[in-house]
Order: C-alpha cells, then sequence, then structure tokens
C-alpha cells in the first residue's frame, strides 16, 4: 500500500517551463501543481483528524459529568455502548486517520514534491548558457540548487502537515468552546489575538535574521568551494590554512546565526508566558463558574485537558511558523539566482539543423562580453565545408570566443553565423551541438566511468566501438591498468570528479576518443593536444588526420607544429582577423604568425 502511495505522482512530470517565476508564492504553487489531488486528500484528512480531536477533548468533560451523575454499578448498563463506540474512534479511526495523514504527506507528497522540484530546476539550470556559469562557482549553484529544494518542499509540507491542522484545531476548538459555553470562549479568543500580536511583532524581525543567516550561509559555502576547489593555492598562500578570508566569513555566519537563535528564544518565552496566561486563564475562568453554578464539573476538566493540549499544539505551531520562514528566507535568497529567465533559449520556431557539408560562416559578428572591448570584432570568416583552419593567436586574442559563438555558449551580440546557410539562432541548440565535436584543453571528464565518457553517456553503444576509438586515440594502453577506489577496472573505472583521478594527457586521449566515436561533421580541437607528450602526439597525429579527414575542423593550438599543415591559418589579434593564408603564404607575407613560427621553431619546437 505504502509503494503505491509513492507511486501517486509521477516527479519527472511535466516537463519543466523555461522559466521557473522568481517570487515565492507562484514559484510554489507551480512547483505543487502537479501534487494537487495528494494535497486536497492530505488536507480532508487533516480536517478529520482535528475534528477528532477536539471532540475527544470535550468527551472528556462530558465524561466528568456523566462519571459524577451516576453509580459505578449503573456505568454499564447505562453507558455502555456509548464508551464501545468512544474506545473504537479512539482506538481504530483516530490511528487510521493519523496514518492516513502521515503517509500521504510523508510518502505520496513530500518524496514527490522535493524529486520533483529538484529536477525541474536542474532541467533549469541546464538550459543556461556557459556564460551563466561561468558567473559564479559550480558548486555554489549545485549547493543553491539542493538548498533551493529542501527549503520549497520544507515550506510546503509545513504549511500542509502542520498549519492546516493547527488551523483546523484551533478554529474547531473555538468552535466547540463557544457552543458550550460563549464566555468560555472569551480567554480562548484573547489568546488567539496575543498569540497572532506576537507573530506579527517576531515574525518581520525573524525573517530578517533568518535571511541574512541564509546569506552569510552562502557567502560560506562559497568560500569552502571556492578553497577546496583551488587547494594548490591555498596550501601555497602566504597565509596557508589560516586565511584571514576564511576567519572573517565563518564570523559573519555565527554572527548572524546568533542573532537568529536570539530571536527564536525571545519568540519561544514570549509563546511560554501566552501559553501560561492561556491556562490560569481558561480553567480559573471555568472554576469560577463551576463556583456560581454556571458551569457543570465536566467543563471544568474539558478546559484543563483543552488549555493543555493548545498549549502543546502553539508550541508546534511556532516550530512550524519559525521552520516556515526558514525556509522562505533560504527561497529568498536563493531563487533569484536560480530562476533567472535563460539566457539561451530555442527559438520557438526552430528546427534541427541539417548538415549538407558543414560550411561554417561567419558574418561580421561582435562578442565583447558585454563590456566595451575584448570577445570579437567585426570578424568576417568563410569556412568552406571539408576545410580545416588553425586558429591562432596570442593569449586573450579571442580564439576560444569565435570557438563559444559557433557552438552558441555565447549569443553573439551582433553579427551572424550560420552552418550549411542556416544561422544558428533559428535551430536547436541540442542539434547544433549534436553535430559538433568538441576537444578541449581542460578535457574535464564527468565522474562516471571510462566507456560513459567515451560515449557520451549514450547508452548501447558497443563495447569493440569503444575500445577501437580508443585504441585511435592512443588511449587503449592506460585504459586497462585503471581502477578507481571501490574496485571496477578498466573502461568499467570511474574517473573521479572532472577526471582528477587521470593525468592531463589521459583526459585528452579519453576526450579524443569520444571524438573518433561522434559521427560529428565539424570537429573543434581546442588546444587539443597541448597535455600530450610528443610520443602520445606523434601517435595520434596519424589517426586524427584520418578522422578530419572529411570533417570541417577548427583547430586552436599554441603549438604551431600540430597546425601548419592545415588547410589555413587564420590569425586573430584582439578580436580581429589579421592573417589569413596558408602556412607557407603567411611565412612569406611575414607577420605575427610569421614572428611567431620564427620564435618556436627557433625555440622548444626545433624538430618542426
Ligand atoms: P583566447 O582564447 O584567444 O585566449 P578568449 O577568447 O578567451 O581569448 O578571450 C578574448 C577576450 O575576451 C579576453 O580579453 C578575455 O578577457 C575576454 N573574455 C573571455 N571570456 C570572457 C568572459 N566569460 N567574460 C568576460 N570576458 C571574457
Amino acid at each position: 500500500m505504502f509503494r503505491r502511495l509513492g507511486d501517486l505522482a509521477d516527479p519527472f512530470l511535466p516537463d519543466p517551463p523555461h522559466n521557473p517565476p522568481t517570487r515565492v508564492w507562484p514559484f510554489l504553487k507551480l512547483q505543487l501543481r502537479p501534487l494537487r489531488h495528494i494535497i486536497t486528500a492530505s488536507l480532508l484528512f487533516s480536517a478529520a483528524s482535528a475534528a477528532v480531536e477536539v471532540w475527544l477533548i470535550f468527551y472528556t468533560g462530558q465524561l466528568v459529568d456523566t462519571l459524577a451523575a451516576t453509580t459505578p454499578a449503573r456505568l454499564w448498563a447505562e453507558h455502555g455502548l456509548e464508551l464501545v463506540l468512544v474506545a473504537a474512534l479512539f482506538l481504530i479511526l483516530r490511528p487510521l486517520l493519523w496514518t492516513g495523514r502521515e503517509s500521504l504527506d510523508d510518502i505520496a507528497f513530500r518524496p514527490n514534491a522535493a524529486t520533483g522540484t529538484r529536477w525541474r530546476l536542474h532541467r533549469h539550470v541546464l538550459g543556461q548558457s556557459v556564460g551563466w556559469f561561468r558567473k559564479d562557482l559550480a558548486g555554489r549553484i549545485a549547493s543553491r540548487v539542493t538548498e533551493l529544494t529542501t527549503a520549497a518542499t520544507g515550506a510546503a509540507y509545513t504549511v500542509l502537515h502542520t498549519l492546516s491542522f493547527v488551523g483546523m484545531y484551533i478554529v474547531g476548538s473555538f468552535w466547540l468552546m463557544s457552543a458550550q459555553d460563549i464566555r468560555l470562549a472569551i480567554p480562548l479568543a484573547l489568546w488567539i489575538g496575543l498569540y497572532f500580536a506576537v507573530m506579527a511583532y517576531v515574525v518581520p524581525r525573524y525573517r530578517r535574521a533568518s535571511q541574512r543567516h541564509q546569506s552569510t550561509q552562502s557567502a560560506l559555502t562559497g568560500l569552502l568551494v571556492d578553497t577546496y576547489a583551488n587547494i594548490d593555492t591555498i596550501k601555497m598562500s602566504a597565509t596557508g590554512t589560516d586565511d584571514p578570508e576564511s576567519r572573517r566569513r565563518f564570523a559573519d555566519n555565527h554572527t548572524a546565526h546568533l542573532r537568529l537563535q536570539r530571536v527564536e528564544v525571545t519568540i519561544n518565552a514570549s509563546m511560554m508566558a501566552l501559553g501560561t496566561i492561556l491556562t490560569v486563564g481558561l480553567v480559573g475562568y471555568s472554576i469560577a463558574l463551576w463556583q456560581t453554578g454556571a458551569a457543570p464539573l465536566g467543563l471544568v476538566a474539558a478546559s484543563l485537558a483543552l488549555s493543555l493540549r493548545v498549549n502543546g499544539i502553539a508550541e508546534w505551531l511556532l516550530d512550524a511558523v519559525t521552520a516556515l520562514f526558514g525556509c522562505l528566507g533560504a527561497m529568498r535568497e536563493h531563487l533569484p539566482t536560480i530562476a533567472q529567465p535563460l539566457e539561451i533559449t530555442d527559438a520557438p520556431t526552430a528546427t534541427d539543423l541539417t548538415i549538407t557539408g558543414g560550411a561554417i560562416r561567419l558574418h561580421d559578428v561582435s562578442h565583447h562580453y558585454g563590456k566595451e572591448t575584448g570577445g570579437l570584432d567585426r570578424v568576417c570568416l568563410n569556412i568552406p565545408a571539408g576545410q580545416k583552419i588553425g586558429l591562432v593567436g596570442r593569449s586573450g586574442a579571442g580564439k576560444s570566443t569565435l570557438v563559444n559563438l559557433i557552438l552558441r555558449f555565447f549569443d553573439a551580440e551582433s553579427g551572424t553565423i550560420t552552418i550549411d546557410d542556416q544561422n544558428i539562432r533559428a535551430v536547436t541548440q541540442d542539434s547544433l551541438r549534436h553535430h559538433i565535436a568538441l576537444v578541449s584543453q581542460d578535457a574535464s571528464l564527468l565522474h562516471r566511468s571510462v566507456a560513459a565518457n567515451i560515449t557520451g553517456g549514450v547508452d548501447n553503444i558497443d563495447r569493440t566501438r569503444i575500445t577501437e576509438a580508443a585504441r585511435k586515440a592512443a588511449a587503449d594502453g592506460f585504459i586497462p591498468t585503471l581502477r578507481d577506489a571501490t574496485g571496477r577496472t578498466g573502461y568499467d573505472a570511474h574517473v573521479g570528479e572532472r577526471g582528477v583521478t587521470l593525468s592531463g594527457g589521459q583526459r585528452q586521449r579519453i576526450a579524443l576518443a569520444r571524438a573518433f566515436l561522434t559521427e560529428a561533421p565539424i570537429l573543434v580541437l581546442d588546444e587539443a593536444t597541448s597535455a600530450l607528450d610528443s610520443e602520445s602526439e606523434a601517435a595520434i597525429q596519424e589517426t586524427l588526420s584520418e578522422i578530419m579527414a572529411d570533417k570541417t575542423v577548427i583547430a586552436i593550438a599554441h603549438r604551431l607544429s600540430t597546425i601548419a599543415h592545415l588547410d589555413r591559418i587564420v590569425v586573430l589579434d584582439e578580436g580581429r582577423i589579421v592573417e589569413d593564408g596558408s602556412h607557407d603564404q603567411l611565412l612569406t607575407t611575414g607577420g605575427i604568425y610569421a614572428d611567431l613560427w620564427k620564435h618556436q621553431s627557433g625555440g622548444f619546437l626545433s624538430s618542426t
């Protein structure tokens, strides 16, 4: 039965909307829409549970009156059936309602809400441009996605599971109390009024303190991610492991936490005082009524039971309210970043890219990353189908920018880029990137198996094709010797985050194997062999020429010997194309390329 409850909703449906709302309540509404049937059922169970709870309190009073008015000998004969029915209610109906509510909220609602929200956020974040990811730390984005999910689910759960039940309980008590004796509703109404007045006073303070705590928490996470990711720099820094900046961020977080706890204790103390007032007021008042003969003894008992119960519930309510505002604070902290609209989207009319030869054309393309300078400046470049060009230029000349624009990692600020006469903005991003194989300098791998890194995550690729690709990339020598921490070996071994367990050269060889395996008609090599030693490079060059044979190729390399033999060399300087021709032509004309070549062949690459 419990398993079926979990299946009441499919967290992977519906597909994510492109831009989730950045405001808290609309965001929650959207996330909860697929669970509305579960929410309705849970609210019905809550109402029934609350009604039974309240009624039982009043039955306590009635029972006292019944016992006072009868003798032990007559009790069973006169009230037997009533007692059996109440016992059945207590033993069967109450636990059933309670379990129903718990299982709806904790099995059908909570895991589905969490997975659904996290999945949709993950899909949304994945849709962000590469430029968007470069503005923040990957670890912080990851922690924002998980914390936002926890906060959103926590807020929804608190409202559904606790606040709705407590609300119904209080309204029910008030109603039954007034039905018994309208005068007894006065202390209760007074208590409710004071309770909400205290809430109105403390909640905004709690909210501010919680938001401040959340933002110092985020800053701290950012610091930890940055520190651990750059551990070499930290270890070698002048301050070593006792870095004053870290200490400052920890201290900020500590101060914000202390402030939050002070507000929390103030709230708890006020609620305790209010609870005491309620108990003394309600019980004292009902005793006074009993003294004047205006109320039966049972009413005193019911008042006592109710005030003690309401005290417990008020504490519960308080925890729920503080948890809710903690969650809302966390949501307000993370939503503006995570729910940012997608910068690069597929046009509504986007079609799949159709490749006829792989011709790439840049027409008057400029991109300065939103600044005045840097990037590319009015570049026109026509790469016919099947041509292989080498892209050369000093660091910062704009080589990676050019490649990033073709891949649509960024949208060019002006100008157009076409592939086989189709504007890359008019085709789907998936189809565009599907037709381009990229091997880049850092060749970071995913923490998955070697085989999955070679296939790019596509299932059902024959193992012999994978080993063949590895052989071509000269990776078949080291892959069989790999073994990860859990004992998986060879192609099944996991490579560690970003492939940290492998050397730069090994990572590049795996990335090259992936490029060999794909059938993409356009190949981009961004310093693809920079981490290889001369021996591995020589081993790969031959097969590299083989896979380049029928493809359009853009190769960026600092080591000019690796691109000198290509059809054409394009030299970039300060974002503009300054030289364009074959290796021999550029050497004859003289210029940046000829200078670089002279420098390199006279230096460490004399063999070329
Ligand atoms: P190259 O690949 O030739 O070394 P890039 O294309 O990486 O050069 O960089 C060209 C220019 O664009 C540089 O001035 C660099 O500062 C700037 N640039 C590159 N990436 C970004 C970015 N994500 N945001 C802002 N400016 C950038």
